[in-house]
């Protein structure tokens, strides 16, 4: 759909809007400004798509189906069936994932087409406010110019051997399941990945500098995380780092702090991702980045130069595709179709596709103390129905934060199968200001794991109810 415009293509310069980057963000920024009637061209170094597409999101989460088969073949047996003695292959999967990517792509590069986008396959730097020179030295003159470079893997420091390791970049394209794995990091990539690794038959160990992995998740489901990946065979080890990776032959040496050494195949660092915005022209324009890096923007995502603009994750705002979308969809409202609107970085619901999957949203009860003097916390931990026949013994874990002084649930957390589906529903509910009498007011759907979220009566514990009474 093309939309009303308010801008006036510019003569003096050969496109209105020059995108740096076609990922999430761009490839949105760059259809909806070329739907408003903009003359359009992206830069795009590698393939359309960015880390989402390509090697992000959509490559981990069917890696994660595959996964989880293992479980779903044995726990197949309690209902009345016998699996054949099964075996995976790895580079079917990978192939199968590698044509689906490929599609993906596809799609992305016809949907720009369509709004008439026009495609570079180059790197692009920014010589001056107005200007781009591409790879063979051509230069573009821009009204708009959008940086959308997105984030990378950061390695760390340099410690001996740090050459040997991989980033979830690689991860995608191994050409055989490592039967060992060592994986450093805590955060949403190294959980992911040491679930995807473990459900597939692998030995993973994961290392975690920090005292309990995912740092700044609810404390409970931290805990209800690393217990049921602990019982899935991960090794989780905590307040270590790697200090050294010595290769022995075909395999590693994992030198952990401490001095414990671990054999591994491969050895996958996911600690952190750093933005995008260093050999793009920024510092010759002056642009201004955070002392935490990413570029800075306002909230009509403009950076210190008044017409080049940055979304998603080189913003280093909140780093999720879903917020890359937005920020580009807005930019390109605002810019091009004269609308005014600002995204809305609050409230966000999120997912950690480990196994069990976490999905939360809103406080966790440490900064729920902190905010509300009077707090109730409901509980739930239960064998979910399936288990009962199956014999597995994985529990599910919900959690709801109410504020004492409103009712509002102001927090709400969940480990257990479709965790992601669930909470992407509870982010409604919680935009909308629920309180947890509204909770209690929605009819269970019976029987499903959900239908705890609205049956929980009696608070696990209240914090500052004696006082207030
Ligand atoms: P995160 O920032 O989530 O986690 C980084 C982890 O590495 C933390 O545990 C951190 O420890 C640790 N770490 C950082 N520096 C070092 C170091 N020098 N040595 C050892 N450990 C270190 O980053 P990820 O790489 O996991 O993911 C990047 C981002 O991608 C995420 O923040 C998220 O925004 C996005 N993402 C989202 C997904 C989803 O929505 N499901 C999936 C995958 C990625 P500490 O906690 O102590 O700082």
């Amino acid at each position: 759909m093309t939309g009303k415009s308010v801008f006036s293509p510019s003569a003096d310069h050969d496109v209105d809007l020059f995108v740096i980057g076609a990922g999430s963000g761009g490839v949105r920024a760059a259809r909806i400004a070329g739907n408003y009637g903009a003359r359009v061209m992206v830069a795009e170094e590698f393939r359309v798509g960015g880390t989402c597409v390509i090697r992000g999101c959509v490559p981990k989460k069917l890696l994660v189906y595959a996964s989880r088969f293992a479980h779903e073949f044995e726990d197949a047996a309690g209902f009345g069936w016998t699996v054949p003695e099964t075996s995976f292959n790895w580079s079917t999967l990978i192939a199968n994932k590698d044509r689906e990517i490929d599609r993906l792509e596809a799609a992305y590069v016809a949907n720009l087409e369509r709004s008439k986008v026009k495609i570079v396959r180059s790197r692009a730097v920014m010589e001056d406010a107005h200007t781009v020179r591409l790879a063979n030295g051509d230069k573009v003159r821009a009204a708009t110019i959008l940086i959308a470079t997105g984030g990378w893997p950061h390695m760390g420091p340099k410690i001996p051997g740090i050459e040997h390791a991989i980033s979830s970049n690689e991860a995608f394209h191994l050409t055989e399941l490592p039967k060992r794995i060592v994986i450093q990091g805590g955060g949403y990539i190294a959980v992911e990945f040491a679930c995807i690794f473990a459900g597939l038959g692998s030995k993973v160990t994961l290392v975690y500098r920090g005292d309990n992995i995912l740092r700044g998740f609810d404390d409970d489901v931290r805990e209800h995380l690393r217990t049921e990946m602990q019982a899935a065979g991960i090794t989780v080890t905590c307040g270590h780092t790697v200090d050294a990776i010595e290769k022995t032959g075909d395999a590693y040496a994992v030198k952990l702090s401490g001095g414990t050494s671990v054999p591994a195949d491969k050895v996958m660092f996911a600690i952190g991702r750093r933005p995008n915005c260093m050999g793009i022209g920024s510092e010759t324009l002056g642009i201004r980045c955070h002392e935490h890096g990413g570029i800075e923007v306002d909230e009509y995502s403009r950076t210190s130069v008044p017409n080049v603009y940055a979304v998603g994750d080189v913003t280093n705002r909140v780093n999720l595709t879903p917020f890359a979308i937005r920020e580009g969809h807005a930019f390109a409202d605002n810019v091009f179709g004269g609308k005014d609107i600002k995204v809305d970085h609050s409230q966000v619901p999120t997912a950690v596709f480990s196994e069990p999957e976490l999905g939360v949203i809103g406080l966790t009860e440490a900064q729920a103390r902190e905010k509300h003097p009077v707090l109730d916390v409901f509980k739930a931990s239960f064998r979910p129905m399936k288990g009962t026949l199956s014999g597995r013994a994985s529990r599910v874990f919900m959690k709801l934060l109410v504020d004492g002084a409103t009712d509002r649930v102001v927090g709400c957390h969940i480990a257990g199968p479709e965790a992601g589906e669930m909470i992407q529903l509870i982010g409604i509910a919680f935009r909308m200001g629920a309180t947890k009498a509204d909770f209690d007011a929605t009819v269970a759907v019976h029987p499903t794991m959900a239908e705890e979220l609205v049956t929980m009566r009696t608070p696990a514990f209240s914090y500052g109810r004696k006082a207030a009474e």
